[in-house]
């Protein structure tokens, strides 16, 4: 039988634990079979199993739902597994591979989802595998596929890190190529040529002097930014290259959709041919919904715009307006010195109780 985890007791010791279950991506069935055995003795609780996706839902046919979701990999380990702590009270830290992103925001969600037998909204508690690869592995895209009731609601919490502030929504991302084209010759006879690598300097001064906007969405401000991140051009030491592609990355507000971010990189580069390439759209914080809004009450009014994309934007697709909101300084994710402040696990905890209580 495999062991629950220690989801009553102190929520500090369960993030330790829940390091100490290693659990890189790929490899999470034994710390999904941890945490569904310690949700399954709940009777508040109906607990479905789906591959290495745990979900937890009380059924107590309130009025609204709403949805906290975390993931339970990790990037590979950096002999940083078992946890250790340093400090005491206030100053207490948690070291270890996932600390930040994200067990301590797994061990908010277990304590919470164990400890509110009556919340005062229905909760749909999702713990998800392969987060930290590629989409199509992603557990919470796997269910939103073949479960999409598993993710209704109207409101979701993600908890990936934010320092125990709110995160609203999160940017979109687009890569595009602007081709340049020349006239191949020898570089003998350059005058023969047309050079398509001088032709990209008009692309790169058009991005040098590119002022990236500042808008706000929902009351929160998204810093956008448009930025070549690779060019490509030349076949040998002695030809004018008659092809040059520059590749650029565009992040951009969530008031955009994929085609309103396109026709704003078409229209920068107007006079050269684009190609997307790949776009991933953005999340509306949707803190103009009434449980987001309690929501931030309850956390203490701490609200920032998400510059990178999170899974909060599989939530905005299907019309689930999404935060993050969890313990830990996004900036120490995926760090070898990966570690949490205990006081942001407590907080986190109890804004959660606070606002579902
Ligand atoms: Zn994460």
């Amino acid at each position: 039988m495999t062991a629950p985890l220690p989801v009553e007791g102190d929520v500090v010791d369960l993030l330790r634990e829940l390091i100490d279950i290693a659990s890189v991506s790929g490899d999470e069935t034994t710390i999904a079979d941890r945490v569904e055995a310690s949700l399954r003795p709940y009777a508040h609780l109906e607990v479905l199993r789906d591959q290495n996706v745990v979900v937890a839902r009380t059924r107590l046919g309130r009025p609204e739902r709403v949805v906290v979701a975390g993931h339970l990999d990790t990037v590979p380990i950096a002999a940083n597994v078992p946890s250790w702590t340093t400090g005491e009270g206030a100053d207490e830290i948690v070291w270890g591979r996932g600390a930040c992103d994200m067990k301590g925001g797994v061990a908010v969600q277990l304590s919470v989802a164990a400890a509110l037998t009556e919340p005062s909204r229905d909760v749909t508690w999702i713990f998800y595998d392969n987060e930290e690869v590629q989409a199509e592995l992603n557990g919470l895209n796997r269910i939103g596929r073949e479960h999409p009731d598993y993710l209704d609601g109207s409101f979701a919490v993600l908890c990936e890190p934010t320092n125990a502030g709110i995160e609203g929504g999160c940017q979109g991302t687009m890569r595009a190529e602007v081709t340049l084209t020349g006239v191949a010759a020898h570089s003998a006879r350059s005058w023969m040529g047309q050079n398509a690598i001088h032709a990209a300097a008009d692309v790169l001064r058009r991005l040098a002097d590119y002022r990236a906007a500042e808008v706000p969405v929902d009351g929160l401000v998204y810093r956008e930014g448009l930025n070549a991140v690779g060019i490509t051009g030349g076949i040998a030491g002695n030809v004018i290259p008659d092809r040059c592609t520059v590749t650029v990355n565009y992040r951009f507000a969530p008031d955009k959709d994929a085609a309103a971010a396109e026709a704003h990189v078409r229209e920068v580069f107007a006079g050269y041919p684009v190609e997307v390439t790949d776009v991933a759209p953005g999340a509306r914080p949707g803190l103009d919904v009434a449980a987001a809004a309690e929501f931030v009450a309850a956390v203490g009014g701490r609200t920032s715009a998400k510059l990178g994309w999170t899974d909060v934007a599989r939530f905005s697709e299907r019309g689930v307006p999404a935060v993050n909101f969890g313990p830990g300084d996004p900036r120490k994710a995926h760090a070898d010195d990966e570690f949490c402040p205990a006081s942001d696990v407590r907080s986190c905890r109890e804004a959660l109780l606070r606002w579902l209580g």
